[in-house]
């Protein structure tokens, strides 16, 4: 029988442009006031100094360009805020940035300015599933702070309590079965035992191969459409526990 349940959060719970459409352009939008307060703020001045040296060692030509062309040596925090511009509009991975729009992020939310959207049926499913005794997890490659920023300031309020374990990219990669079978154990569950769901079909794969039962979850907007051979849902109330565990019904 499912004893315990592991949701993906992006596609799954909540709709995945709210990182496209909200969180990143807000962090876009606040980033050169965040770093006018780099003068008081020790971590936001440490930020700075490390994404100028990513910046030296930054082989992109655009931003060799752009340090060709700073005034100052080093970079002044506005030739700075050009570079982070310039990664955000590339969509480059950066250490210094991704820390950067953590922060912004975290005072947009306690600020109550940013307000994450949950799928309706999301609270109301968590609750009776919390009824039941099952045990909730989140596995999302958001870090575990930013799972709890997007829970504990959603639109249907805090509801950071209705989940039990928190796992990120730090336990494994999303893709990877060594992961759910890592979590399984740390849920104190036969892998069987877990149900995991996620908009990803190849997160459902790497579930399934470490033994975890598993349902695709298909909403409206999802750049995945195609469940593969994976149970589909559209709304977390259309999951019934008791067919899963049914195991003549649930594997393909
Ligand atoms: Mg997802």
């Amino acid at each position: 029988m499912i004893r315990a349940i592991v949701l993906d959060i992006e596609g799954t719970t909540c709709p995945v442009d709210f990182v496209s459409e909200t969180l990143f352009p807000f962090a876009q939008k606040n980033m050169k006031a965040a770093l006018l307060h780099r003068s008081s703020d020790a971590e936001i001045d440490g930020l700075v100094n490390e994404a100028i040296n990513e910046w030296l060692t930054d082989s992109d030509p655009t931003s060799r360009r752009m340090l060709r062309q700073t005034t100052q040596n080093p970079p002044s925090t506005s030739e700075v805020e050009e570079y982070l511009q310039h990664l955000i509009q590339s969509d480059r991975k950066s250490t210094a940035l991704k820390q950067l729009q953590g922060i912004i992020w975290d005072q947009g939310y306690k600020s109550g300015e940013l307000k994450s959207p949950l799928f309706s049926d999301v609270r109301p499913q968590l609750d009776n599933w919390n009824n039941s005794g099952i045990t909730l997890a989140v596995y999302s490659s958001g870090s575990i702070q930013a799972q709890k920023l997007l829970y504990a300031h959603s639109k249907e309020g805090d509801i950071t309590e209705r989940f039990q374990h928190w796992f990120d990219t730090r336990t494994g990669p999303k893709l990877d079965h060594q992961s759910y079978a890592i979590i399984a154990q740390k849920l104190g569950a036969q892998s069987d035992q877990v149900l995991f769901i996620s908009d990803h079909p190849g997160e459902c794969d790497a579930a399934r191969k470490s033994g975890m039962k598993t349902a695709f979850c298909l909403r409206e907007g999802n750049p995945h459409q195609e469940p593969r051979n994976h149970a589909v849902v559209h709304q977390l109330s259309d999951i019934d526990l008791g067919q899963i565990n049914d195991p003549d019904n649930n594997q393909h």
